[in-house]
């Protein structure tokens, strides 16, 4: 599992149309991507943290009227930013803080392991990069993945 230079465009590109259609088949998808985004690092591990937000993004919306994932890309000043954007019930304030903390998960026994975003922030801080979370102000949760451009790295 070496580093490696890859577009993360199509990785979310191919990994969320997928999994999100699989599950949710009302589900709208929709992208705001560049043609391509170069990162550098390892694609599996960026494809398991787009997962998971798109996993807690689908559990969200399970009983929402509306059901839309937002995924917009951007790269600036050599830093590309992901954002990853529901209409699911969003974070209450209360526990915006804790999502991030190993095991803590609001979803029943069995069905959450509370381990999925600490995982992904660990992860993206070993690209060199940032996550974080927010409530949109419109309703839903609103998550930021910031990496170096590939090139900006080592
Ligand atoms: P799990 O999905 O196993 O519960 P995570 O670490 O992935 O663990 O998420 C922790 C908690 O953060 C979730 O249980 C949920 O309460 C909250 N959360 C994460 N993503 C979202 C989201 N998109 N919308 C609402 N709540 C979320
Ligand atoms: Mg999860």
């Amino acid at each position: 599992h070496a580093s490696e230079r890859f577009d993360l465009t199509a990785l979310l590109r191919s990994a969320i149309t997928w999994v999100a259609k699989a599950q949710m088949p009302d589900l709208t998808v929709v992208f705001d991507l560049p043609d391509t985004l170069e990162v550098a690092g390892h694609s599996g591990h960026l494809h398991q943290v787009a997962m998971n937000l798109v996993q807690n993004a689908i559990d969200a919306m399970a009983g929402a009227a509306v059901k839309r994932l937002e995924l917009q890309g951007r790269e600036a000043a050599g830093t590309v930013t992901v954002t990853i954007r529901d209409t699911g019930h969003g974070i209450p304030d209360a526990i915006l803080g804790r999502v991030f903390d190993p095991f803590f998960t609001t979803k029943p026994v069995g069905k959450g392991t509370g381990l999925g975003l600490s995982i992904s922030y660990q992860l993206a801080r070993d690209h060199g990069g940032e996550l974080a979370v927010a409530n949109h102000p419109d309703g839903g949760a609103l998550f930021t993945l910031t990496l170096p451009a590939a090139g900006q790295r080592e």
